[in-house]
């Protein structure tokens, strides 16, 4: 059986290796839409594998993949240069100016180029800094903070803005927290997911909504499915949400007509 897994695990790789050149690899955005006004603020770019026997493989199952051989920086990189492509495209087109958010993975903190990787994609696409926002894990974030606080303000200083992502999941310090120059703090799906019946989720969410507050943060919560969670978050003023009650992923030919829609519908 570990032999078995062996195996597949090298087809997988092998396969993940072709994958860029074969251009099976897409992204799909999901809206982050804002509470107060229900208006759509800005998208999500979250990687899919459109694997030919597979179908679209989930990137809970292969960026680890990526990351253990090193394959995410080849894929980061096309990741950025391709959101911020789309997103110069969509103004291009006319409609309305949103924020792109990208993922960044921890070994693309280890290089060197980061900075002048996001820059490069900026200035390739023609797309204005401060429609591009990086959002970085909390657990990325707290491996070598002091470090990160210079990577930090270096991104900072192209205009761009930035995350922290899964919030409340890693072991934040909270005088870090203060110095690191980030716009937004996502609330993790995992506090969101029982915030209604859970009174403990319910106080962590409460008191991140309030810590953002008082650090001039924004604040926005993942993974809000109903709409008791999204009353939930309205009524201890939550800025913004993302999640399945306004829409899940969507591939990018489908972002025009989410945003006609509006979230009005929900
Ligand atoms: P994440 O950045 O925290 O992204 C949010 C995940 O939650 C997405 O999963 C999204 O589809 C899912 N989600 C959103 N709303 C809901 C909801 O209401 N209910 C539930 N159950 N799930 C919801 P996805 O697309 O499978 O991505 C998983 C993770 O993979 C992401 O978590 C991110 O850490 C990573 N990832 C995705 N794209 C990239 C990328 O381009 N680069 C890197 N380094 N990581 C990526
Ligand atoms: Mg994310
Ligand atoms: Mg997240």
């Amino acid at each position: 059986e570990m032999n078995q897994r062996v195996v597949e695990r090298l087809r997988l790789e092998s396969e993940l290796r072709l994958a860029l050149q074969l251009d099976q690899l897409e992204l799909h955005y999901q809206p982050q839409v804002e509470i107060g006004s229900g208006r759509i603020t800005g998208f999500e770019a979250l990687l899919r594998w459109n694997h030919p026997e597979l179908g679209m493989v989930s990137p809970v199952d292969f960026i680890p993949l990526a990351e253990e051989t090193r394959l995410i920086l080849p894929i980061g990189a096309w990741v950025l240069k391709e959101a911020c492509r789309q997103n110069r495209h969509w103004q291009d087109q006319g409609l309305p100016p949103m924020v792109v958010a990208v993922n960044l993975s921890a070994l693309q903190f280890q290089e060197n180029d980061l900075v002048a990787m996001v820059s490069a994609a900026l200035m390739t696409s023609g797309l204005a800094p401060r429609w591009l926002e990086l959002e970085i894990t909390e657990s990325v974030i707290m491996q070598e903070p002091e470090r990160m606080v210079g990577i930090l303000e270096e991104l900072k200083c192209l205009g761009v803005r930035l995350s922290i992502d899964d919030f409340g999941t890693g072991y934040s310090s909270l005088s870090y927290l203060k110095r690191f120059p980030i716009d937004k703090i996502k609330i993790d799906r995992s506090f969101i997911r029982d915030v209604v019946s859970s009174q403990g989720d319910a106080a962590i969410v409460r008191m991140v909504i309030a810590m953002a507050g008082e650090l001039e943060r924004k604040v926005i919560a993942e993974g809000v499915e109903t709409n008791e969670q999204l009353d939930f978050l309205r009524l201890h003023q939550c800025h913004e949400f993302q999640g399945f009650l306004c829409s899940r992923p969507v591939p990018a030919r489908r972002v025009p007509e989410l945003l006609a829609a509006g979230a009005e519908a929900i």
